[in-house]
């Protein structure tokens, strides 16, 4: 039961292992969109921010959603044999995965937005890894790949946010 999961960011921690994501490696994508402004960063000190991300309520829900469905796609388990196969080729004009996304990168306002747009376009890392191993492949990676860059665009928009505060913090005194 869900009641039962008293503890949804280990869940979803579990779910993203399970599909091949490591926290690790999306604090490298976060660090990836920081790093023409601090060339020294760490994937390290970007984890913080990953784990805040994942605290967050709305974004679990997304990236239970998101999986469940990749995982229904790949076991033939949705009920309309055309949305399986789109998300199963993970058809470029389907966009719902985005959408979902989208909603993960609004926990963390504008920054975080246009961080996903660059890191989708992109396709840093794990997320190009993702996106090649879900094509044609009898595997879905269709929504986790955009979770996945979401996360990551919200952890470099939650760091960003919190250096800049804290630049401003000391010009003050
Ligand atoms: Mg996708």
């Amino acid at each position: 039961m869900a009641e039962d999961i008293l503890d949804l960011q280990d869940h979803c921690v579990e779910l993203l292992k399970e599909r091949g994501v490591t926290l690790e490696e999306i604090a490298d994508c976060a660090r990836y969109l920081q790093a023409d402004y601090h060339v020294d960063l760490t994937t390290d000190e970007l984890l913080d921010s990953v784990r805040a991300v994942l605290s967050k309520r709305e974004v679990q829900y997304a990236i239970m959603t998101g999986i469940a469905l990749d995982k229904a796609a790949e076991e033939g388990k949705l009920d309309d044999s055309y949305l399986i196969e789109l998300m199963m080729k993970d058809a470029p004009l389907f966009g719902a995965d985005e959408v979902l996304a989208y909603g993960i990168c609004n926990t963390y306002g504008s920054i975080a937005l246009t961080n996903f747009g660059f890191i989708d376009k992109r396709k840093y890392g794990i997320i190009r890894r993702l996106n090649r191993a879900g094509k044609n492949t009898g595997k879905c990676n269709t929504f986790i790949d955009d979770i996945v860059g979401a996360v990551a665009a919200a952890a470099a928009s939650r760091f960003a946010h919190r250096w800049t505060r804290d630049v401003e913090d000391d010009d003050d005194k």
